[in-house]
């Protein structure tokens, strides 16, 4: 498959230091890039500063370099397009298809946290601001791992924030205006959001934007079975070592392994890979990395 106009991205939040599995979604969305021929953009997500780390977002682009993972064209960060998002948010209130809400989650505590009426009990001087979710809204995709998946946005999300009360815009309103400004063909990062895409497409839909493939990757956990995350247990990936890294990664995306002259040398590492990578074979199971081995992969996959 060779796709010249194939556009894939990697998008971490800057809350810490890249972990296993926020490089297992950098390295399966340049592979899928690459291997079409297309471009990889990177996309820093950094619009919820109080859970930001300094630094961390020139770190992240350091690690990716260490893998040898070079983004297409210029970094974009997202709390510089302010005026994009804005816009977006400006169509649905003219339309009528956002509206401001002044419920508090202990309003919204006795309909398990879904919002399909205002019920708030005053007016708050911040009201957030959801979209409208129509009765009987139903989303269904073909994701690329996952096969077929169908959500009732209606009753499983209920109309949905897409500024917060704080004046922070939601991550569903701007990943879904810089994924279409990008022109990203496909989607490619962690099941963790897997349930997120629906409200995506819902978003595309109502602002008349296109809709891109997605590819959800397995979520990598720890010893103790609990996905890894920024915030959390995981400690930054071990970047000293990057072939046996990226080789224990390879594993986790279900790749049969490389021959052993493709293990000298990163890019002697990229063209076998490139060369070798099927995005059949990735799993949809959470893979379970050995205990204590998740902040510095040192072994294959369980
Ligand atoms: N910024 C999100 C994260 O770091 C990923 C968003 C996305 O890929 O759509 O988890």
């Amino acid at each position: 498959m060779f796709s010249p106009s194939y556009r894939g991205r990697f998008a971490p939040s800057p809350s810490g230091p890249l972990h296993a599995g926020s490089l297992l979604a950098a390295l399966g969305s340049w592979l899928l890039a690459k291997q079409a021929g297309g471009a990889w953009r990177v996309r820093i997500e950094d619009l919820d500063p109080p859970r930001e780390m300094a630094g961390a977002a020139q770190a992240q682009l350091a690690t990716l370099a260490a893998f040898g993972l070079h983004p297409d064209g210029e970094v974009v960060f997202q709390s510089q397009r302010h005026a994009l998002y804005q816009q977006a948010l400006d169509t649905l209130l003219a339309q009528g298809l956002a509206f401001e809400c002044h419920c508090s989650r202990s309003d919204l505590a006795a309909a398990g946290g879904i919002h399909r009426r205002c019920v708030a009990g005053r007016s708050r001087p911040d009201p957030a601001i959801r979209l409208r979710v129509a009765d009987g809204c139903s989303i269904a995709f073909d994701d690329a791992v996952h096969g077929h998946i169908v959500q009732r946005v209606d009753l499983e999300v209920g109309d949905f924030v897409l500024r917060r009360s704080d004046g922070l815009w939601a991550y569903q309103l701007a990943v879904v205006v810089d994924d279409a400004r990008q022109r990203i063909t496909e989607v490619v990062r962690g099941a963790d959001l897997l349930d997120s895409t629906p409200r995506q497409i819902l978003l595309q839909q109502v602002l008349g934007l296109p809709t891109p493939a997605y590819a959800h990757l397995p979520l990598l956990l720890d010893g103790r079975g609990r996905k890894l995350s920024k915030s959390s247990a995981a400690l930054p990936v071990n970047q000293q070592q990057p072939l046996r890294t990226l080789t224990a990664l390879w594993a986790c995306l279900g790749q049969a392994p490389l021959p052993a002259n493709a293990l000298l040398a990163l890019p002697d590492w990229q063209d076998a890979a490139l060369a070798n990578f099927r995005r059949q074979d990735v799993p949809t199971r959470a893979i379970a990395l050995p205990a204590a081995l998740h902040n510095a992969i040192s072994t294959r996959c369980a």
